[in-house]
């Protein structure tokens, strides 16, 4: 077994037996429906080898991971005009919040906030039918995690589609501005379907790997996107990754992260590995409680906060 491997093995262990596991999901319903006592957890190191422990084949709902790759897709479609319609500083508020948004001027604080990542989805879906921008990035994922049977799940996406009241009044608020292109309804759709991609942590530990390696899909030895571009989204990662927890999320686990309601975090050790860890109890700020501790585990032990 390798270091990386007894590790893993280790740090999955200790998160089995650990009673405080924050709060399931609830506010979509489908979520809440999900075994508290799962965890899993892969990583995959520079040389590719791969280390999972637990339940890291289970698929979960990526939810907000979601985000890192719609933010890649636009900002290739777009570059730097993205930067127009929302901005990169962290908000220091929760996910779903409105109260930036009248200051500001329709315009979110980031791309990871619901109202930034709504209006990132706006502009992929531009010039296209929903359901080609749904495709777009779905084949991305696939594509940058080489694997072609990752599908979104259509239960977690109506689910959220009936619920989703503060989504539907963040996008309102932003159309209101002229900051959304499309009709709301057909940005929110695309937006609910690709944060309800159903994916197991080794296959989203697989589709990070472009970011942990400057850009370039090590299967395939293309480049995906620029390692400038790889370094900046890694960047929003680290600053806006957790929402109102990314602060605390710098300080404990030391790399760019980024987090889902489903459970999940992705993060990257820039040059050494791409992880992805999965218990789906969230702590207040909707950040998965032992996904994070095992995530601190990890860093700690290999040495591999980018903070040295
Ligand atoms: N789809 C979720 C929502 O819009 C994503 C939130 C999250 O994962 N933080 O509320």
């Amino acid at each position: 077994m390798s270091i990386l491997e007894r590790a893993v093995q280790e740090i999955a262990d200790e998160m089995r037996k650990r009673t405080d596991r924050g709060q399931v999901a609830s506010y979509i319903p489908e979520l809440a429906r999900v075994d508290p006592n799962a965890f899993g957890l892969a990583v995959i190191d520079a040389e590719g080898n791969v280390a999972a422990a637990g339940d890291a084949d289970t698929p979960f709902s990526i939810q907000s991971i979601s985000k890192v790759f719609t933010l890649t897709l636009a900002l290739g479609k777009a570059g730097d005009r993205l930067w127009k319609r929302v901005g990169r500083e962290p908000s220091g508020s929760a996910f779903n919040s409105i109260v930036q948004l009248e200051h500001e001027k329709g315009i979110p604080r980031n791309p990871f906030i619901n109202a930034g990542a709504i209006a990132v989805t706006d502009l992929i879906l531009s010039g296209h039918q929903p359901r080609e921008a749904l495709g777009e990035i779905l084949r991305f994922m696939q594509f940058v995690a080489d694997d072609y049977s990752i599908a979104i799940d259509d239960k977690v996406a109506a689910s959220e589609e009936r619920t989703g009241y503060r989504n539907v009044a963040l996008a309102n608020y932003m159309k209101s501005f002229g900051v959304l292109d499309n009709p709301v309804n057909f940005t929110l759709g695309v937006y609910y379907h690709h944060c309800a991609i159903s994916m197991s942590c080794r296959q989203l530990a697989m589709a990070g790997r472009f970011l942990s390696r400057a850009g370039r899909n090590p299967t395939t030895g293309h480049v995906v996107i620029p390692a400038e571009r790889a370094r900046r989204i890694n960047a929003v990662m680290l600053m806006c990754g957790h929402y109102d927890g990314s602060g605390e999320f710098a300080y404990r686990v030391g790399l760019p992260g980024k987090s889902g309601v489903g459970g999940g975090i992705l993060a990257v050790a820039p040059g050494k590995a791409s992880i992805a860890v999965w218990s789906p109890g969230l702590d207040p700020a909707g950040n998965s409680r032992l996904g994070q501790l095992a995530l601190e585990m990890l860093t700690k032990r290999l040495g591999w906060s980018i903070f040295a």
